[in-house]
C-alpha cells in the first residue's frame, strides 16, 4: 500500500471526529486502495469513515450520456454502502469547496488520484487549502502506480513495458480488503449545501444532480448500462465467450471480441487488478509477468492472456503517462518533434474535400467506413477499436489545418465515447497523429506518420459485415 502513496502530509494534531475519503477517479468499492487506506485508517484512530462523491458541473466536456452512466455506478455504491451500515454522502457543486469544508472536522483526508490537469489541480487546490490537516493521495487505477514506474515522459509501449515487467510481480501480489467500511454513524462538518437525502434512488439521484450538471441524464442514456455489477456482467461474458479468441479476432470490427469494458475503467466502477484476477486462470503456472514478457512466443490460452493483458496494463498505463508527464497531452504539441514536422511540412499538400464539424457529427462524410464508425460511436456510446484508428487517422486527409485535425477528432472522442475524455481518450488520439509511434516511410499529407486506408480494411476484414452490424442495427 506504500508505494501507492503519491504524497501525503500528517498534521501534528490528531484532533478531527472522521476519516474522510473523497470517492473522485476510483468510483467503487472493490479493489479501491484509497478506500481500503481510508477504512483502516477508521479504524486505528476508531472514527467513523465518512465516504463523500461530489456531482460536479459539466466536467470537461461531460454530456448526459456520461452522467447518467456515472450516476448509474453511484446510485449502486449507495445502496451497496447502506447494505454494509454505511452511507455514501452525495454532494452537488464545487468538490474543491466541500471537501475543503467537510475536512474541517476530519481527523485525515484521503484521496484518490487522477492523471487529468483538472483533477490534478482539483487535489492541489485541496491541498493548499488544508495546509494543517493530514492528507493521503494514492493511486488506485494503475496496476503499477504510475509514478512509481517512471519519473518521466515514456517513448513507446516497449520502453514503458520493460519498466513495469520488473515491478509486476510486486503489485499483482496482494489481497483485496472489502471489509471494514461499515461505520457508525457521525457528524459532519456543517455546509451550506446538504447532500442528496437517498442517492440509492437513481431519479432522486438525477434530479438532485440536476442543480449543477444543467442537461436531463435520462433523455440520453447509452447503449451500456453502468455500475459494477453490469461491469462484472461483461467480465463473465468476455472470460468464457471472448478471451479463448482474443488474440486473433479483437482488432476485427466485425466480431465483438473485445471486452467492453472500457466505459466500467473509464468511471474507475472496475479496477483492472480485478478484471486480471478473474482471468489469470489461463495463465497456468506460467506467472502473468513471464506471459506478458514472452507474449510474442506463445500460443493458446497464454497468448490470448499475453496480448489483453498488454492491452489493459501496458497500453492503458501508457496513456496515464503520457498524460501525467507530458503538459500537453491534450494538443498538437504534445506531439513528438519528428510528428509534428513531418505532418507540418505537408500541410500544403492537396486532399480531398473537406468536411465541416456539422458533417463529421452527422457521419456525412464520402467514406462508408469512416460513417459507419461514427455511427456506430453515435449509436451505442463506443467504437470498435480498429476503427477508431482508421477514424482517426482519415480525418487528416480533409483538414490542411492539423491541428484543427486534432481538435475536432478529440472533439468527436471526447463527446461521443462513453469512455472518453479519459487518459486513453488523449494517449489514442495523440497515437493516430505518430504519438507512441515511429516515423515510417514518407508519404503524402500523413509525411511519416503511419498510414492506414480503406483497402487495408477489406483486405483484413468483413467490412460488409461490419457495415450491416452498424447500419441494420444489429448493435448492442
Ligand atoms: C483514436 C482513438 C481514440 C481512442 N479513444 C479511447 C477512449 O476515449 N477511451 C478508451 O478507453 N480508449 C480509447 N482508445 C483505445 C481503445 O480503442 C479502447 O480502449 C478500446 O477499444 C476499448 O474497448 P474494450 O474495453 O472493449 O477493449 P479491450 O480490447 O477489451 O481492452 C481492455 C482494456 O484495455 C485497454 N486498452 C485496450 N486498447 C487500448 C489502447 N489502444 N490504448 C490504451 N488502452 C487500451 C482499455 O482500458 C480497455 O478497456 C482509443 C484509441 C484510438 C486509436
Amino acid at each position: 500500500m506504500k508505494q501507492r502513496i503519491i504524497r501525503s502530509r500528517v498534521s501534528p494534531s490528531e484532533e478531527g471526529s472522521y476519516v474522510l475519503y473523497w470517492m473522485q477517479q476510483a468510483q467503487r468499492l472493490e479493489y479501491n486502495f484509497a478506500l481500503d487506506y481510508a477504512a483502516s485508517e477508521a479504524q486505528s484512530r476508531q472514527l467513523p469513515l465518512v465516504i463523500v462523491f461530489v456531482i460536479t458541473a459539466s466536467v470537461s466536456e461531460a454530456q448526459p450520456q456520461h452522467y447518467r452512466f456515472m450516476l448509474e455506478g453511484i446510485r449502486e455504491i449507495a445502496a451497496s454502502l447502506k447494505a454494509r451500515h454505511n452511507r455514501l454522502y452525495v454532494y452537488a457543486g464545487d468538490p474543491v469547496k466541500i471537501i475543503t469544508a467537510l475536512s474541517q472536522a476530519a481527523s485525515v483526508l484521503v484521496m484518490d488520484h487522477g492523471y487529468l490537469k483538472w483533477q490534478r489541480l482539483w487535489r492541489d487546490q485541496i491541498f493548499d487549502n488544508l495546509e494543517s490537516s493530514s492528507i493521503v493521495e494514492l493511486d488506485t487505477e494503475a496496476v503499477v502506480p504510475v509514478h512509481v514506474v517512471s519519473d518521466k515522459e515514456e517513448y513507446s509501449a516497449s520502453t514503458l513495458r520493460s519498466k513495469i515487467l520488473k515491478l509486476l510481480p510486486e503489485y499483482l501480489d496482494f489481497e483485496p480488503e472489502i471489509s471494514g467500511i461499515g461505520s457508525k454513524p457521525c457528524q459532519l462538518a456543517e455546509l451550506d449545501v446538504v447532500p442528496c437525502p437517498d442517492p440509492t434512488n437513481i431519479l432522486e439521484l438525477e434530479n438532485f444532480g440536476r442543480t449543477v450538471f444543467k442537461a436531463e441524464a435520462g433523455k440520453a442514456r447509452a447503449s451500456f448500462e453502468g455500475g459494477y455489477q453490469n461491469a462484472l456482467d461483461k467480465l463473465r461474458e468476455f472470460e468464457n465467450h471472448k478471451l479463448g479468441h482474443y488474440a486473433q479476432y479483437h482488432n476485427h470490427p466485425d466480431l465483438e471480441i473485445q471486452s467492453d469494458l472500457s466505459p466500467y475503467l473509464h468511471f474507475g466502477q472496475i479496477s483492472p487488478l480485478k478484471i486480471i484476477d478473474a482471468i489469470r486462470k489461463a495463465e497456468d503456472g506460467f506467472g502473468l509477468r513471464a506471459i506478458l514478457a514472452d507474449r510474442k512466443n506463445l500460443s493458446g490460452d497464454m497468448m490470448n492472456l499475453a496480448e489483453f493483458l498488454e492491452e489493459l496494463i501496458v497500453r492503458r498505463e501508457l496513456s496515464f503517462n503520457f498524460c501525467s508527464y507530458n503538459p500537453d497531452y491534450d494538443n498538437f504539441a504534445g506531439l513528438p518533434a519528428w510528428a509534428r514536422s513531418t505532418l507540418l511540412n505537408h500541410i500544403q499538400d492537396s486532399r480531398e474535400r473537406g468536411y465541416t464539424l456539422e458533417e463529421l457529427e452527422n457521419a456525412a462524410s464520402n467514406d462508408v467506413f469512416w460513417n459507419a464508425a461514427q455511427t456506430q460511436m453515435l449509436k451505442t456510446g463506443k467504437m470498435h477499436n480498429y476503427m477508431r484508428m482508421y477514424w482517426g487517422k482519415r480525418v487528416l486527409s480533409w483538414f490542411n489545418d492539423v491541428e484543427e485535425a486534432y481538435a475536432v477528432l478529440l472533439h468527436l472522442n471526447n463527446k461521443y465515447e462513453l469512455d472518453g475524455r479519459g487518459p486513453n481518450a488523449f494517449a489514442g488520439v495523440a497515437w493516430c497523429f505518430g504519438k507512441h509511434d515511429r516515423p515510417w516511410v514518407e508519404r503524402p499529407i500523413y509525411g511519416m506518420v503511419r498510414f492506414m486506408n480503406a483497402n487495408g480494411l477489406k483486405r483484413k476484414f468483413d467490412m460488409q459485415a461490419y457495415l450491416r452490424k452498424v447500419f441494420t442495427g444489429e448493435l448492442e
